[in-house]
């Protein structure tokens, strides 16, 4: 499988060249994973999926533009904006692709999915925006030769927020390393959060010093390809 990352960007004011561009992952040229930027589109993907509904994800829910790709669309609910949604509940297959929907807590507002993709005996999983995931969902994530993640927050614990019981928003990077790394040997960071863009190269550094034997840390940028 071959991943690239078309944007790194979180939802926040700040930009620098190389993270200028909102959520979006294609997939050997083919499927479409968010589309943080309208100009995603021009990648002509075969099928589009979509973790959650916040417009650094979905360009066009702020806009409430209508969105009518022309391709089948999967996400975690039904949005009247757009066309041909299927509302992704189990597994699906999309091509020779096999996406298992795993739910995250993020938002109380828009419904959240992380998914693991396989192909053959490649085990992809990309986790959207990420409060918490259950620990019961870890272990269809194990084996996975790639984590692709969010790194809204470098300080532990995130930002999480509580209302009625229920949490919601950000956790931090080093939480996400100690969930992820007993599931992979490589984690990739993306939706990067203010730290990150005011000094790229002390970003970098700061994810990398957390990294041990268990797993490779990389620091994802716009147009990143990883082949695995
Ligand atoms: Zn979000
Ligand atoms: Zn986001």
């Amino acid at each position: 499988m071959k991943i690239k990352i078309l944007g790194t960007r979180g939802k926040i004011e700040e930009s620098k060249p190389y993270h200028s561009k909102h959520t979006g992952y294609l997939l050997d040229n083919t499927i479409l994973v968010d589309v943080g930027e309208r100009e995603f589109l021009d990648k002509k993907p075969e099928a589009i999926v979509f973790t959650h509904f916040h417009p650094d994800h979905a360009y066009f829910v702020e806009p409430k533009e209508e969105f009518d790709p022309g391709v089948p669309v999967y996400a975690p609910e039904n949005l009247k904006l757009v066309k041909g949604l299927e509302v992704a509940e189990g597994k699906f297959k999309v091509k020779a692709y096999q996406f298992t929907p795993i739910p995250v807590i993020h938002s109380l507002k828009v419904k959240s999915l992380a998914y693991l993709i396989e192909k053959g005996d490649k085990k992809l999983f990309i986790s959207g925006d990420v409060a918490w995931i259950e620990k019961k969902y870890h272990d269809l994530i194990e084996g996975s030769d790639l984590i692709i993640t969010e790194a809204s927050f470098i300080k532990k614990g995130g930002q999480i927020r509580r209302k009625d019981n229920q949490i919601f928003g950000h956790t931090g990077v080093p939480d996400l390393v100690r969930i992820f790394k007993p599931l992979t040997d490589k984690i990739v960071f993306t939706h990067y959060g203010s730290w990150f863009i005011k000094d790229v190269p002390e970003g970098r550094k700061k994810i990398k010093s957390l990294q041990d034997d268990e797993a490779e840390l990389i620091s994802g940028y716009d147009g990143m390809e990883i082949e695995f």
